[in-house]
């Protein structure tokens, strides 16, 4: 492992362009459980609460799926070593942005500056008549549907539903980092999701080496991975801030 360390930041030192793509693994240290696996999310609750239409046909029954999930649990998390070595990583200069499917806001919060959210963050709110956003804290999230203040329509949290696109400079930014790229790293992330899991294989494509952090095997390892960091990334991410920067 320390050799296949070394080896990853040699290629972050040497590279003009690096950027990292998450998924919910690296949140997986700061307690958030990610939906696919064992403990997974989908064993305890029902996607359908969180795809578009099924949110407009049962907006209450939605919402208290959603308020515990997201809001109850969630809100309580912390960032870990892995969100703060990215964030000094790109202080330091050896990283450019972070593409992120998570909706945590966690890499915000651990002070990363350009972060691409695929998926949205769950840490807005936006009103579905006008458009108004709202933090959490800033409305009254006990009620069975929260509301806007303007008129009192509905809230929606900010993050992507099943069925619905993804946001526009998200998508735009997570290309253009791809085609820049000449490292990738790729953490915490089966490659099952569609489409978030083609912006790696773009990077690949473009002519990125992949460096994947992961305890097991993903989609990605087999078919694009170049060095495969096998472990918990707040402890790999660690090892390798020692090698880059001591
Ligand atoms: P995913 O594709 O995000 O995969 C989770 C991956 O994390 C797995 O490959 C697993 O081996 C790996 N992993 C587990 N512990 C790890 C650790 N300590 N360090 C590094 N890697 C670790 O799969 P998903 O959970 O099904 O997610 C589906 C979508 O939902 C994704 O877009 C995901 O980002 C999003 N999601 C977000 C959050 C969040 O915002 N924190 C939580 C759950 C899911």
């Amino acid at each position: 492992m320390s050799d296949a360390i070394s080896q990853a930041a040699a290629l972050i030192k040497k590279s003009s362009h690096t950027s990292a793509f998450t998924g919910a693994g690296i949140s997986v240290e700061s307690g958030i459980p990610p939906f696919r696996g064992e403990h997974g999310i989908w064993n305890k609750y029902d996607p359908k609460y969180l795809d578009i239409g099924y949110f407009y046909s049962d907006p209450i029954g939605s919402w208290k799926v959603i308020r515990e999930i997201f809001y109850d649990h969630f809100n309580t998390a912390k960032p870990n070593r892995a969100h703060e070595v990215l964030a000094e990583m790109e202080r330091r200069g050896f990283l450019e942005a972070v593409i992120t499917q998570n909706i945590d806001n966690l890499h915000q919060e651990a002070g990363s500056q350009l972060v691409f959210e695929y998926h949205g963050n769950s840490q807005q709110l936006v009103c579905q008549e006008c458009g108004a956003t709202y933090k959490p804290e800033e409305v009254d999230m006990t009620e069975e549907i929260p509301r806007c203040k303007n008129e009192g329509y509905m809230l929606k949290p900010d993050f992507i539903f099943f069925g619905e696109g993804i946001p526009e400079t998200a998508a735009l930014g997570a290309i253009d980092q791809a085609s820049k790229a000449e490292v990738f790293l790729v953490i915490g992330s089966t490659g099952e999701v569609m489409p978030a899991c083609m912006v790696p294989h773009e990077a690949k494509r473009y002519g990125a080496k992949i460096i994947e952090i992961n305890p097991e095997e993903s989609l990605f390892t087999p078919a694009i991975t170049d060095i495969h960091l096998r472990g918990r990334a707040a402890e790999v991410l660690e090892s390798l801030a020692k090698e880059l920067y001591g």
